[in-house]
């Protein structure tokens, strides 16, 4: 059995920017068969896995923004004024662990990995990245 680590930095340019990082991924997968986690180490930002459809990825930021709406008051704001970045990080995910096969992620053919920007834009976004396997 092999454990490999990777970090992948990410650039965003926009206040929210969903990012497919399925092909950098691909690019670093270096066992065959296994398991990988994708973790972003970030409390205002998200992985998950989905379609790659303009369209729907327009959809999940309404969704976002009318769950998590500028007419309430959040107490996070006296802090640091992003709680609503938090708060749609922790609607959606931090990490995904995903199955390895033939040196590829084993995806669906609709589905796609994203790093999703909540409180961009930001230089030097860390994923990280954990194979296990063989
Ligand atoms: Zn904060």
């Amino acid at each position: 059995m092999t454990v490999k680590s990777y970090s992948l930095k990410i650039n965003t340019n926009k206040s929210f920017e969903i990012i497919d990082i399925t092909s950098q991924i691909n690019n670093l997968i270096d066992i065959d068969e296994g398991i990988i986690s994708i973790f972003s180490k970030h409390s205002t930002s998200a992985i998950v896995v989905n379609e790659n459809e303009s369209g729907l990825l327009n959809d999940l930021e309404f969704t976002l923004n009318n769950l998590i709406d500028d007419k309430f008051s959040y107490e996070h704001d006296r802090i640091d004024n992003n709680a609503k970045s938090h708060l749609k990080s922790f609607l959606l995910s931090s990490s995904e662990s995903l199955p390895i096969k033939n040196s590829k992620l084993d995806l669906g053919t609709w589905q796609s990995v994203f790093f999703i920007e909540l409180d961009g834009p930001r230089s030097g976004r860390t994923v990280t990245l954990t194979m296990v396997g063989e």
